[in-house]
């Protein structure tokens, strides 16, 4: 394809040569099948590489990996300040790789290549370097007995790990799983989406050249329903961290159930508003901020601002603005650095992204700008910006997640209806608050049920807050201190001083 790139992104993509077996107890390895998949970049179609497919053989021998390495106490038994040094290790060899891992996750997961570096590569050495941080400077606690005993109250890793994670931020979101499981001490079996395996493959060799002995993080690619259920269904593993679609999360919850209840905690869908009052303060900066909400990545984030609901008395201006903001927005090849909007993962996702958009036709939504495929010629899956107006809150294209740079509007009359039509759906990730009162502000944050509210800005975020949600997205947090609870175990220990 032809490109405005500078041609060293392509040049160096050419000479890739993305490591594509599974690492499991410190090695690469074929898949015990020998079978592997191709992966494909939505840029152009072309195939990436062929990748371990990774099944039960291979998920038992990773966890049985991981078991020895946790059961040794190998890494658990290590001191604190020394698991804080190798995952400090481990984050400096990311920042090294950065370029390298930024361009697997652009190829494989079509994103612009300057946010692959700056968000996708970044935030992971950051995420990694913060929760080895904390190992010298976290305490456990003494209970308030009377003086004839004394009760510690310590926190003790799980055991193994089982991290399933999405195609959409696969190093970011690995990095919030492992970076704390690894941090209280656990060993981890990783099992990456099968849409986005080579960043992780990457991630795992530098663990190891950072000093994570071995079986302590292991990496086994394929799919969902062969590693994926696997890794769910195996015995020996202690927990499984999870994030993705409502529906597996829920497949998950199964797999605890019908094997030896393990402890689950998933992060699902989400379809978050952007609330929008009448007295908002500054049109554009909020016209801007909805038009970032939905575009970042395609659309393809979690907590995309999807939902635009406003009050009528500013609606026309707010459109207005928003289109004005929406075409300052380029979708194109994500080595070219004028990109904004890179392409949709795979064919699968196009077509379920255009499909939406048919039946907000059919449901009577007016579409204002976009709503085709473009840049066909390239052989990638690009869409362009869309946005839907004129949405009954109560049609498919305001309720399901579509997972693209889709858009809908939707209007009410007052605060009140304003918070109820925000809070009529079944996700409840996040959500933003638009005004310039005060009161007005913490009234409604604490009446949208989200597991984020923002108010008069969004998406902003940082390692140091919980992320996470209400009702169908999930149960479980990621980030911040709080995440360390999701990887370990309290124990008492009740000493008689008598
Ligand atoms: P997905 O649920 O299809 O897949 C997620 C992971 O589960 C993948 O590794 C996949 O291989 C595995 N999997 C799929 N089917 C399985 C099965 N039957 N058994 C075992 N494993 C299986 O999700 P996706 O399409 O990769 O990601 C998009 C979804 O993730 C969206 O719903 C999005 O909202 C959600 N997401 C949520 C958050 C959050 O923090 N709440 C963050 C990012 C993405």
């Amino acid at each position: 394809m032809t490109t405005n790139a500078p041609i060293d992104w392509v040049a160096r993509a050419a000479q890739l040569r993305p490591q594509a077996r599974l690492f499991i107890d410190g090695d690469y390895v074929d898949a015990a099948s020998g079978e592997t998949f191709a992966t494909v970049t939505p840029r152009d179609g072309s195939v990436l590489a062929h990748v371990a497919a990774g099944s039960a053989p291979d998920i038992d021998r990773a966890v049985r990996a991981a078991r020895r390495a946790f059961d040794d106490g190998v890494w658990p038994n290590t001191p604190p300040k020394q698991r804080k040094h190798i995952l400090l290790r481990f984050a400096e060899l990311v920042r090294e790789h950065a370029e390298e891992l930024a361009l697997l996750e652009s190829l494989d997961v079509g994103k612009p290549i300057g946010e692959a570096l700056r968000v996708d590569a970044g935030k992971c050495a950051e995420t990694i370097q913060w929760y080895a941080e904390t190992l010298d400077k976290t305490y456990d606690e003494i209970a308030p007995t009377g003086p004839g005993a004394l009760a510690l109250v310590t926190r003790e890793p799980l055991g193994v790990v089982g991290a399933v994670v999405p195609w959409n931020y696969p190093l970011m979101i690995t990095s919030w799983k492992i970076a704390p499981a690894l941090a209280m001490g656990n060993s981890v079996v990783l099992k990456p989406a099968e849409q986005s395996p080579l960043s992780a493959l990457l991630l795992a060799r530098l663990g190891s050249e950072a000093g994570l002995p071995d079986g302590v993080l292991n990496v086994v690619t394929g799919f969902g329903e062969t590693a994926g259920a696997a890794l769910g269904r195996h015995p020996d593993v202690d927990k499984i961290a999870f994030t993705g679609s409502t529906q597996v999360a829920r497949t998950f919850l199964g797999y605890a159930a019908e094997s030896n209840g393990k402890q689950v905690s998933v992060e699902a869908g989400g379809k978050s508003p952007q609330v929008v009052l009448s007295d908002v303060a500054d049109l554009e900066a909020a016209a801007s901020a909805i038009a970032w909400g939905i575009y970042y990545n395609a659309g393809q984030t979690c907590n995309a601002g999807s939902r635009l609901l406003v009050d009528e008395s500013i609606k026309d201006a707010l459109l207005d603005a928003v289109l004005k903001a929406t075409a300052t927005f380029t979708v194109g090849d994500p080595f070219d650095a004028g990109t904004t909007i890179g392409p949709i993962i795979d064919g699968t996702q196009l077509d379920r992204v255009l499909g939406y958009i048919e039946v907000g036709r059919e449901e009577g939504a007016e579409v204002i700008c976009g709503g085709r495929r473009t840049l066909v010629e390239t052989g990638g899956t690009y869409v362009e910006p869309t946005i839907l107006d004129r949405v009954g809150n109560d049609t498919r294209v305001a309720q399901e997640e579509i997972f693209g740079p889709v858009l809908t509007t939707t209007t009410f009359r007052g605060e009140d209806e304003g918070v109820r039509l925000a809070n009529a759906t079944r996700y409840g990730l996040a959500a933003s608050v638009w005004t310039q009162d005060v009161t007005t502000a913490h009234r409604v944050a604490r009446q949208l049920r989200a597991g984020t509210v923002w108010v008069n800005t969004f998406d902003a975020s940082d390692i140091i807050t919980p992320f996470g949600g209400f009702k169908d997205t999930g149960a479980g947090r990621d980030k911040s201190l709080h995440a360390l609870d999701a990887y370990s175990a309290l124990k008492t220990t009740w000493l008689d001083l008598g």
